[in-house]
């Protein structure tokens, strides 16, 4: 997969070079390019933003700084089969899911527009749809000073589902969000640890118990924690033992 990030700050990106993420990109699983937006403008201050039409506070980002990087990024020129995905981070947009990650992580390319200040002049959304199928997302309901953050949560959800990034597929299985559920809780050695212990069915080697009680806590912990999950939530995939053991 390919990805590329537009931003004012594009060392704040710099953790993508770290971990798994930086790990995929140095096997080749993941190219990843960091654009400075300011490169793509023509004025001597080489200015991204200015006052919003209509009054009120702040500042807008320019529309043709914009359009000069995405149209380099996305290849305007080159014959493509399909459009690339442009995902602009916003708290206006979509909400960024589990579900979204794994749709997303089939792409070829992925575009990220880090909006900053009170975001992009909302045209430059209509003319990239010319070029990209356009996809306004938001990390969750509260207001970040800019999309760098969003996309370092956005990249790393999408980029451990591409192939060989993780190395054990199974992990990817069990998680939080994965059927609908959060995860059941884990542990680790010691089995006793400052007088509290390991649930005992955990050291029992019953492995269909084991099962059971995971998928019982799950459902436990999806019930207290978060209840608007159980919402759209396929009872049906959980035998009523597992819900009330
Ligand atoms: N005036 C905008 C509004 O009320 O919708 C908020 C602008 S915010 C200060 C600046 C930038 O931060 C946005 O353009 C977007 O790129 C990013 N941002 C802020 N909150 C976000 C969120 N919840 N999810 C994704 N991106 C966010």
């Amino acid at each position: 997969m390919r990805i590329d990030v537009v931003s004012i700050f594009p060392e704040y990106l710099a953790p993508l070079e770290l971990s798994l993420i930086g790990k995929a990109r140095q096997d080749g699983l993941l190219d990843l390019h960091v654009h400075d937006l300011r490169g793509f403008t023509t004025d001597k201050h080489r200015s991204v933003d200015d006052t919003p039409y209509g009054g009120g506070a702040g500042m807008v980002m320019k529309a043709e700084p914009w359009a000069q990087a995405l149209a380099s990024v996305a290849g305007a020129d080159e014959a493509k089969a399909t459009k690339p995905v442009l995902i602009v981070p916003s708290p206006a947009g979509e909400r960024f899911t589990q579900a979204l990650a794994h749709e997303l992580a089939e792409e070829e390319q992925l575009v990220f527009a880090c909006g900053r200040y009170e975001g992009i002049d909302e045209r430059v959304i209509e003319w990239a749809a010319e070029h990209f199928t356009v996809r306004p997302m938001s990390l969750g309901d509260y207001v970040l000073n800019g999309g760098e953050v969003a996309v370092l949560a956005m990249v790393e959800a999408i980029g451990r589902l591409l192939p060989g990034v993780v190395g054990n597929p199974e992990s990817l299985v069990e998680e939080s969000h994965s059927d609908g559920l959060l995860e059941y809780p884990v542990y680790t050695k010691p089995s006793s640890w400052r007088d509290r212990e390991v649930p005992a069915v955990l050291l029992s080697g019953n492995h269909g118990k084991i099962a059971q009680w995971r998928r019982h806590q799950q459902y436990q912990r999806t019930a207290e924690r978060r209840p608007d999950l159980l919402e759209t939530f396929d009872a049906g995939k959980l035998p009523r033992a597992d819900r009330t053991a």
